[in-house]
C-alpha cells in the first residue's frame, strides 16, 4: 500500500476520492490548489500523486511540470478533460497515467495499482539495453545515442525501453497501449502516433528517413539498429 497525494480543488470530488483510497488501504494527504499540493508533494515524499488539471491557481499541466522539476513521483492525471491535446499534453508534461472523470473507485484502484506496480517492477531491473548505439539505462531512466545524452519525458523514455527489450521484433501500437500506457480497454493509436514522432525527433530521425525506429504500415513499429533494418521503411 502507499502514500497517495490528491491535488483536486473541488470540495465535494476530494473527500470522496480520500475516502476510497482509504478504503483500498492507501494512507492519503490531499490539497485544494496547485501551490499547497505542490508544498505537499515536496514535504512528504508520497509515492503516487493523484492530479486535477483544473485547478483554481495554477493548471495542473503546470503543477506537473513543476513536479517534474524536482522529483519522478509518478502521477495519475483525474481530470474531466477528455480531449486529444489535454492528454497528450498532460503525458508529455511527464503523467504516467490519465483517468477521465467520472470514474469509479474501481477504476482508479486500477491505474493506481498498474502504476505502482510499474515502478516497482523498474526497481527490479537494475540494467542496461545497448541497441546499435542506443544505450539505455533502465534503473537511471537515462538514454545516450553515440555518447550523447538524450532527453526524454518519462513516456518516450518507457517508450522506447519497451521496445528496446524487444530489439528487431515488431511491436504492434495495441501491445504499446497496454503495455506502455496501461490502457487495455481503449486508447488510440494516434497517441503512440504522436510520442514515436517526438521520440524520433529527439533521436535525429523521421519516419520516412528511420534509423532506428522503423514503422511497418499497418503492423506497428521496430526498434533495430540501422545496419539491422530490413529496408521497407515507412
Ligand atoms: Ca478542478
Amino acid at each position: 500500500m502507499a502514500e497517495v497525494l490528491i491535488i483536486e480543488d473541488d470540495d465535494r470530488i476530494r473527500p470522496l476520492l480520500v475516502k476510497a483510497l482509504r478504503e483500498l488501504g492507501h494512507t492519503v494527504t490531499s490539497a485544494p490548489s496547485g501551490m499547497a499540493g505542490l508544498q505537499l508533494a515536496v514535504d512528504s515524499s508520497p509515492d503516487l500523486v493523484v492530479l486535477d488539471l483544473g485547478l483554481p491557481d495554477v493548471d495542473g499541466t503546470q503543477v506537473l511540470s513543476m513536479l517534474r522539476a524536482v522529483s519522478q513521483v509518478p502521477v495519475i492525471i483525474a481530470s474531466a478533460r477528455d480531449d486529444d491535446p489535454s492528454l497528450v499534453g498532460a503525458l508529455d508534461a511527464g503523467a504516467d497515467d490519465y483517468v477521465v472523470k467520472p470514474f469509479t473507485s474501481a477504476q482508479l484502484d486500477a491505474r493506481v495499482r498498474a502504476v505502482l506496480r510499474r515502478v516497482a517492477s523498474g526497481r527490479e531491473r537494475p540494467a542496461t539495453l545497448t541497441v546499435g548505439g542506443l544505450t539505455i539505462d533502465l534503473a537511471g531512466r537515462r538514454v545516450h545515442l553515440d555518447g550523447r545524452e538524450v532527453e526524454l519525458t518519462p513516456r518516450e523514455f518507457d517508450l522506447l525501453a519497451h521496445l528496446a527489450e524487444r530489439p528487431g521484433e515488431v511491436v504492434t501500437k495495441r501491445d504499446l497501449l497496454v503495455e506502455v500506457w496501461r490502457q487495455p480497454w481503449g486508447g488510440s493509436d494516434k497517441t503512440v502516433d504522436v510520442h514515436l514522432s517526438w521520440l524520433r525527433r529527439k533521436l535525429g530521425e523521421t519516419a520516412a528517413a528511420p534509423r532506428y525506429l522503423t514503422t511497418v504500415r499497418g503492423v506497428g513499429v521496430r526498434l533495430a539498429p540501422p545496419d539491422d533494418q530490413p529496408d521497407e521503411g515507412d
